[in-house]
């Protein structure tokens, strides 16, 4: 846990937030500026700076597995969706705790910008 961390701070319930799923491990949220009609964070409870620090392969499968249940539970398994990790600056990485996007509810396209 870090002190300063948002992410960390949602997960303590310092900060608001819309969530969708939790269990042990990890806890799911609205992103507060969407980016599509479904777009929720993926976030292990435990702080891990970036994929680039993650250590724990259980829990990182954790967080990938509980993506696809939230897309399933968000009505998105047939017209898919898509996982994403930023992971550094030039992804454009803005929060310095693990998070996976889940997107979907409209086409979206590829690659990325
Ligand atoms: P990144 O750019 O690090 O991959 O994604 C960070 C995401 O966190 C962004 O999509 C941003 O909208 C979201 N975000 C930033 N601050 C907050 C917040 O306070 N609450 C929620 N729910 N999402 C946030
Ligand atoms: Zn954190």
């Amino acid at each position: 846990m870090s002190d300063s961390c948002l992410f960390c701070r949602i997960v303590r319930g310092e900060i608001p937030a819309r969530i969708v799923r939790e269990d042990d491990h990890t806890v799911a949220f609205r992103d507060i500026d969407p980016k599509a009609p479904t777009h929720v964070l993926v976030i292990p409870r435990v702080h891990v700076a970036s994929l680039g620090e993650a250590r724990d392969a259980e829990l990182v499968g954790r967080v990938m597995l509980a993506a696809a249940q939230i897309a399933e539970s968000e009505g998105l398994t047939e017209g898919g969706y898509r996982t994403v990790i930023n992971t550094g600056a030039d992804a454009g990485q803005t929060v310095h705790h693990l998070h996976v996007h889940l997107l979907g509810g409209r086409k979206l396209n590829w690659p990325p910008g």
